[in-house]
């Protein structure tokens, strides 16, 4: 599934290459999640006046304060691709400019693109209202996770998944950063001092700062016809390596499903 950090980076990657153009056409394969809204025809002629993110939600501004919100689901992913090339089977949303498009390539059609005549409209607020602090943010501090944990007797490692404090921490970024931060991630989130706290909100930058890094020099890859992107290598500490040593300690990772969600941590690191 597409994290914050691959939505990040396709914002880098198509920002540059489509704000400031008109749209000539919108063209939609098979259903998404969740209808347009509205008639594509009436998109034709509007530009796009900036690329906004907002936790794993891109934001397509158009002239007069409306927007396009783009969501990449489950599978999705984008690309900028000279104006005639053919969609494949899988490919359900194309943005026609006068030389290029921009298409969503999605085969579980859980994205979507939503259109609003701005974004405070119910159905496209509804979406962004619950969303916590960007974690690449100014806005994210220490502060933010003391405030936010506070007497919430929930693991930290659902407390961060859950979004509400702060956004876009997924299921790998949490253990890494748990890990990283030497917090076990069974603890109370409202018993976690801040002395730790400081150094989880130190984690949290840490390990997605370095995937959008990572991520950085895959950006051509978007107006290449035939790059593929999207899903970085993490080089993970703990994620995925259950029961292979500690890269600090060499003890056997552990894993353990927290909220139906899998777990990885190391017990002697992470208390
Ligand atoms: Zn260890």
């Amino acid at each position: 599934m597409p994290e914050l950090p691959e939505v990040e980076v396709t914002r880098l990657g198509i920002a540059p290459a489509i704000t400031g153009l008109r749209l000539q056409r919108v063209r939609l394969g098979k259903p998404l999640r969740w209808p347009l809204g509205c008639a594509p025809e009436l998109l034709h002629g509007r530009v796009i006046t900036g690329v906004r993110r907002r936790g794993k939600y891109l934001l397509l501004d158009l002239d007069q304060g409306a927007v396009l919100v783009l969501h990449l689901g489950m599978s999705g992913s984008v690309r900028i691709l000279d104006k005639d090339n053919p969609p494949g089977p899988h490919d359900h949303v194309d943005l026609v400019f006068a030389d290029r498009l921009l298409r969503l390539h999605d085969p579980r059609r859980f994205g979507a693109l939503i259109y609003a005549d701005s974004s405070d409209a119910p159905h496209v607020h509804k979406l962004l209202v619950k969303l916590g602090v960007e974690p690449l943010s100014e806005q994210f501090s220490p502060q933010t996770l003391k405030t936010g944990f506070q007497g919430r007797s929930v693991s930290v490692k659902q407390a961060l998944l859950a979004g509400d404090v702060v956004v876009g921490v997924g299921n790998i970024y949490a253990s890494e950063a748990l890990f990283l931060a030497g917090i076990h991630p069974k603890t109370a989130a409202g018993r976690i001092g801040p002395a730790r706290l400081a150094k989880l909100h130190a984690a949290v930058v840490q390990v997605l700062a370095q995937a959008v890094e990572k991520g950085g020099s895959s950006l051509r890859d978007f107006v290449a016809a035939d790059g593929s992107h999207g899903h970085f290598q993490l080089s993970a500490q703990v994620y995925g390596r259950a029961g292979q040593p500690c890269r600090v300690c060499h003890a056997p990772i552990k894993h353990i499903v927290q909220g139906q969600r899998s777990t990885y941590y190391c017990a002697q690191c992470q208390h």
